[in-house]
């Protein structure tokens, strides 16, 4: 049987100290706020909003959001993220993304101040991950699965690590967060051959493909750590990840459910971003 990694152990922990530094904050007068840019009603991001604005309401953090309809014209998604820009009162902003398909969305991006993104959007947050160098912050879903290998006490310093998938939300600032930590570090995709026998090879197993239930018990062996960073909605409209938790956990050393896993510490991930901003403001 697995350790079961709570990503609410790993939140509740983070939220307390980031209280603690937005009580601060705000005997300096400065309130740490999030803007929040919505297109439409999609079902997946209201319930990362109602989240992400329940852990902000804990810790302390204002949101303020900006929501538009899903047929939004360009110049209103970009007079928003200008509004945002010119508020000195706000301090960091996530955008919801996709876009709809009418919508240029690396023109978005790029309007956007690097200093308020908070979720690793643009070039200059992309080139910091990717460097080290610069500004910006790291996607949240691929820190808080640094923050829960840090919680748990893992180091993964020369360990095996193998990505499954290379987005460049989740797959790819992962991997060079984990290679940052020294970790040797192998990003699989679609085209990846005989995928199972690579990650029956890893120490720290990376799922963020996807694919309901895809890492069945030929992808892993007992020694591993076993991250599920998949939201797919299943046919009874449950949350399941893409890993087959009946198969794998009693496989495995350890491994993050879904839910309660890496989505739970995402949040806390995107309230750190936005104190550290505020803070960097101050
Ligand atoms: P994405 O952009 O669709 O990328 C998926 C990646 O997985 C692609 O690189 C794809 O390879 C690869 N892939 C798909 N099926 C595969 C297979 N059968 N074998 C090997 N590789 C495969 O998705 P994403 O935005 O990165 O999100 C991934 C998952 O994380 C989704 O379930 C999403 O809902 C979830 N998510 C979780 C959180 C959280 O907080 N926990 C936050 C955001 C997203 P190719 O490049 O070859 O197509």
């Amino acid at each position: 049987m697995a350790t079961i990694l709570s990503g609410a152990a790993v939140a509740n922990a983070r939220s307390e100290a980031l209280s603690a530094r937005v009580t601060k904050l705000k005997k300096s007068g400065i309130v740490p706020t999030l803007a929040i840019i919505r297109l439409g009603e999609r079902p997946e991001d209201l319930a990362y909003e109602r989240g992400a604005c329940k852990r902000c309401e804990q810790i302390g953090i204002a949101v303020q959001k900006f929501l538009l309809p899903q047929d939004a014209a360009q110049d209103a998604v970009l007079s928003a993220v200008e509004a945002i820009n010119r508020d000195h009162t706000i301090h960091s902003a996530l955008l919801f993304q996709p876009f709809p398909a009418h919508i240029g969305g690396d023109a978005v991006i790029a309007a956007l101040n690097p200093a308020k993104d908070a979720d690793g959007l643009t070039n200059d947050s992309k080139s910091h991950v990717f460097s080290g160098h610069g500004i910006g912050f790291p996607p949240c879903t691929a820190q808080a699965c640094m923050e829960i290998l840090h919680h748990y006490g893992y180091d993964v310093t020369g360990k095996r690590a193998v990505v499954i998938g290379r987005s460049m939300i989740i797959g790819r600032p992962v991997a060079m967060l984990l290679l940052q930590e020294n970790a040797t570090v192998t990003i699989c995709h679609t085209k990846t051959e005989d995928l199972p026998a690579l990650c029956r090879d890893a120490d720290i197993l990376i799922a963020a493909a996807g694919r309901a239930n895809m890492v069945d018990s030929s992808y892993v062996s007992a020694h591993q750590v076993v991250f599920d960073v998949g939201i797919n909605v299943g046919v009874d409209g449950k949350l399941v990840g893409d890993v087959d938790f009946a198969q794998v956990e009693p496989r495995v050393a350890a491994m993050t459910p879904v839910p309660g896993g890496v989505g739970a510490v995402t949040s806390t991930v995107l309230a750190a971003h936005v104190v550290e901003a505020a803070e960097g403001m101050a």
